[in-house]
């Protein structure tokens, strides 16, 4: 069961979350991505309030850090359709996957709700062989042979966002370089917005946590159950402000 907070703080109705929010820090952020996340948030829930959504069920959201995903994939979508210079000149292709293997061996930062949708989507899969077989530090999503992720349809946000333009300084950094060229689409700053804010917001009412996403792949198929995966894969509550904050320190 989730674990909740004191009473303190809390807020019951889609108003009252609302100015709440208005208050509410993306801790480590630069003001202008904290801002823009604001709006999202807001936007969000407002028009969640005018579809009728259970106010619990906004409040799972938030919690979960679904919320954030779903205004990434929106604001991904939006992206995409306007065919930024980078996507024009992608190098991606499928069965390319240097950008699978993790050297730091967290694999990125991922919300409660995409770690539980990737333990679902990988657990059946204990036993095969995985990503591990064809380079020690590939994420275990990973099919060996084919190179494809194995988990497609629930790989989270932060496999989404990533491209590059160079397939060569992904190889490059596959061994331990540092070459430019790959990076994440912008809409990953706004899933990391929300996140923040959300865990804001929710302070009082539910800890908003992080997980590690290679921890969570490797121990799904390894056959941890959920609860034994989630635990081994969450994230310092630091984590996700340390994040925010590297984007506040790196060159634009
Ligand atoms: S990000 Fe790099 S390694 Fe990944 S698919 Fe694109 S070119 Fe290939
Ligand atoms: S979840 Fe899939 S796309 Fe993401 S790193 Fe693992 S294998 Fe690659």
């Amino acid at each position: 069961m989730r674990k909740t907070t004191g009473s303190k703080g809390k807020v019951t109705d889609m108003a009252a979350l609302r100015r709440k929010l208005a208050k509410s820090r993306a801790r480590g952020m630069p003001k202008f991505l904290e801002d823009r996340g604001r709006r999202l948030l807001d936007a969000y829930l407002a028009t969640s309030d005018t579809d009728g959504r259970p106010f619990r069920a906004m409040l799972g959201e938030l919690a979960s850090g679904e919320a954030a995903r779903k205004l990434a994939a929106m604001t991904g979508a939006q992206l995409r359709s306007e065919r930024p210079e980078e996507l024009e000149n992608a190098a991606c292709t499928t069965g390319c996957a240097f950008c699978c293997i993790l050297l730091e061996g967290d694999g990125g930062l991922i919300t409660e709700a995409e770690a539980t949708t990737l333990h679902t989507a990988l657990a059946p899969l204990t036993g095969q062989p995985d990503g591990r077989a064809w380079n020690a530090h590939a994420c275990a999503a990973l099919d060996p042979e084919t190179r494809l992720c194995r988990a497609y349809d629930a790989r989270p946000t932060v496999c989404r966002s990533f491209i590059s333009v160079d397939v060569d300084a992904c190889r490059e950094n596959a061994e331990g370089g540092d070459e430019d060229g790959s990076g994440m689409l912008g809409n990953h700053l706004d899933y990391l917005a929300v996140l923040a804010l959300s865990r804001d917001l929710m302070r009082g009412t539910a800890l908003v946590t992080t997980y590690s996403m290679q921890q969570i792949t490797s121990a799904a198929v390894d056959g941890a159950p959920l609860d034994t995966a989630m635990k081994r894969a969450r994230h310092k509550s630091s984590e996700l402000e340390d994040t925010c904050a590297d984007i506040g320190n790196s060159p634009s």
